[in-house]
């Protein structure tokens, strides 16, 4: 069983060094277990934090062990009433090829069914990525039809849905994201009515003005994953009673600073601000996951990849994630 390890933590950006390929061999299975061969792996920016020391909302990943991690396969041997050869499932199986799990605790493995909805997709847009747009935009923004809801990183995993979920809702979806490819992807795949390229306006004020253009009713509800000049710029076009969902400042994540331009805005315009980590609000996963798999199923959630090509090309494409280089959801396929 090949693994991928985290042996020393980044200070500031992570290299490739951070992490190493193990060898290790697969025990013998113990009642109530169950042995999982990985399909792919999902690469999360979350990621990120678990590679420092210091603890946040989560523990860090422990050195010198399998990295932490989503991932979708297929049950091999079973030694659990609960699951058989050949079951689908996504758990938590992490950097690794095999994924022996003690399937008698509840919820570390779920049997997924594959006849509409493609395997890989129960890591992105049905899977934790997915019920992350929904919980913010639903549960947060609670947008009305008509509104004006704009989103960051939005042909990534979580904002490329929360966009289509938006629209679902009678509203309008902006999007930012970096790049022409990803913009006409945003609004031509997606069907975001507007994105723009903030890589064009280096300023808050330029992007502010594309902003002021995109949103000629204003901003009522903004899903952040970004931070930075991106908030900045958004809070200047922020309507009275607007609502920030702030899922993620990926813009921040190796120890950038990322001032606040203008706080005094949030109470000018009586603003609700509220974080989330999807993780603790499993009461609204099966409802979330219903509409995300229907949306799937019948092809109105689209979605886009970028698929790394076997367990040693989890490092470079983690790196790569958290520089913009993925288009979509990024995995790793083992199989
Ligand atoms: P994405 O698929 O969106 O990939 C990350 C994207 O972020 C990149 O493609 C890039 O897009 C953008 N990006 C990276 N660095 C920067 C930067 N410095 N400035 C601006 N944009 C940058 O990832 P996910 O959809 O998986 O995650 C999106 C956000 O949601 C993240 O912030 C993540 O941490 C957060 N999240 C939070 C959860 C929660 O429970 N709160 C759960 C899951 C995710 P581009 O090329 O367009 O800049």
């Amino acid at each position: 069983n090949r693994q991928i390890h985290l042996v020393s933590r980044p200070q500031g950006e992570p290299t490739a060094d951070n992490f190493k390929l193990v060898e290790s061999a697969v025990s013998a299975l113990a009642p109530g277990q169950v042995l999982v061969r990985n399909h792919y792996l999902s690469l999360d920016p979350y990621m990120r934090g678990r590679m420092n020391e210091s603890k946040s909302y989560a523990q860090p990943q422990p050195l010198n062990e399998v990295m932490i991690g989503g991932t979708v396969g297929e049950v091999v041997e079973s030694r659990n009433e609960h699951f058989k050869v050949g079951d689908k499932v996504v758990g938590y199986g992490g950097w690794q090829e095999y994924q022996l799990v003690d399937a008698t605790q509840r919820g570390v493995l779920q049997k997924v069914d594959t006849t509409h909805i493609p395997l890989a997709a129960y890591l992105g847009a049905v899977g934790m990525p997915g019920v992350t747009a929904w919980y913010g935009l639903v549960k947060i923004i609670n947008p009305k039809a008509g509104e004006t809801v704009v989103v960051s990183a939005a042909s990534g995993a979580v904002g490329g849905a929360v966009g289509q979920l938006a629209k679902v809702r009678g509203a309008r979806a902006v999007g930012l994201a970096g790049g022409p490819d990803k913009c006409r992807q945003v609004v031509e795949e997606l069907g975001f009515d507007e994105c723009i390229d903030y890589k064009q306006h280096p300023d808050v004020k330029s992007l502010s003005a594309a902003l002021k253009a995109a949103c000629p009713n204003g901003i009522d509800g903004y899903f952040e994953n970004v931070g930075g000049k991106i908030l900045d710029a958004v809070m200047l076009r922020a309507n009275a009673f607007s609502r920030i969902a702030m899922c993620g400042m990926i813009s921040g994540y190796n120890g950038e600073p990322i001032p606040m331009q203008a706080p005094q805005l949030i109470l000018v315009n009586r603003m609700k601000i509220e974080g989330f980590i999807v993780s603790e609000h499993m009461d609204v996963w099966p409802e979330a996951l219903k509409e995300l798999g229907t949306l799937v199923a019948t092809g109105k959630l689209k979605y886009r990849e970028t698929v790394a090509d076997g367990l040693a090309a989890a490092p470079e494409a983690f790196l790569g994630l958290l520089k913009g280089k993925n288009f979509g959801k990024q995995l790793v396929k083992l199989i």
